[in-house]
């Protein structure tokens, strides 16, 4: 269960920039709601703030009814898969993925027991000992989601996951993102310049300008009204 809430959400950098303007949106559990605009209209800010990892300026983020501003990162409940993967490169598949349960000083056989069933789930089981330098592009995307998926987090938030894969593995992805979403029951909010990633996975669309909503409607309604 995850529902969001942001509220008269802003950011202004400390060099003065508002990034982010009044953002309301309301996201309801198991939603799969789609950022899209150009570059530099406070996709990724915003993220960034449902995150943690970027401090909130004024307006109030709630997770399930309750506010989350001043929670750390690590204790949002709330997993980040990057357009770069952000992976370590000098540990393992394995120790990527654990990362944020050892963090989360989780005991050492619930790790194991975690990774493993993330690995079978992304395929990923037979390359748990591999580096990151020895995974092909989708692989590594697979490694930043398996490390996503041990955690259990309410809420996925995916920064262009996909931009950095070939078409062929686009479309492959495309496809296991959509089931994983059915499979978790999980919350998303994912970052795309993709038409066909936003009607195909999104249940709602919000179009993003200057750090202003646009709009918010369902795919079916943004892509054919004329
Ligand atoms: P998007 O993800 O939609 O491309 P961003 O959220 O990354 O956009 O950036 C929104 C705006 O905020 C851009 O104009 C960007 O230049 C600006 N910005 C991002 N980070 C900072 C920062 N640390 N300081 C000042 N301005 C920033
Ligand atoms: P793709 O065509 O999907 O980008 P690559 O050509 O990079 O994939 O790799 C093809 C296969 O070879 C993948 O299964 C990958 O795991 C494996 N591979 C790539 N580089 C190495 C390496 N340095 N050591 C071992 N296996 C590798």
């Amino acid at each position: 269960m995850a529902s969001l809430s942001l509220k008269n959400v802003c950011k202004k950098y400390p060099n003065g920039f508002e990034a982010v303007k009044d953002f309301n949106l309301e996201v309801e559990d198991k939603e799969f709601i789609i950022f899209v605009g150009p570059s530099g209209c406070g996709k990724s800010t915003t993220l960034r703030m449902i995150a943690g990892l970027e401090e909130i300026s004024s307006g109030e983020l709630s997770i399930d009814g309750r506010v989350v501003n001043d929670v750390e990162p690590k204790d949002r409940d709330i997993a980040m898969v990057f357009q770069n993967y952000a992976l370590y490169p000098h540990m393992t598949v394995f120790d990527n993925m654990a990362f944020g349960l050892k963090l989360r000083k989780v005991p050492k056989d619930e790790i194991k027991k975690k990774v493993e069933e993330a690995a079978k789930i992304l395929d990923l089981e037979k390359l748990l000992d591999r580096k990151p330098k020895a995974l092909s592009g989708g692989q590594r995307q697979r490694v930043a989601m398996g490390r996503a998926i041990v955690r259990n987090p309410k809420v996925f938030l995916m920064d262009e996951p996909l931009s950095n894969l070939d078409a062929k593995l686009r479309v492959q992805m495309r496809s296991e993102i959509s089931a994983l979403h059915h499979r978790l029951g999980a919350t998303i909010i994912y970052v795309t310049h993709d038409q066909t990633e936003a009607m195909t996975l999104g249940t709602r669309i919000v179009v993003l300008k200057d750090g202003v909503i646009q709009q918010v409607d369902s795919p079916i309604k943004l892509y054919n009204e004329p």
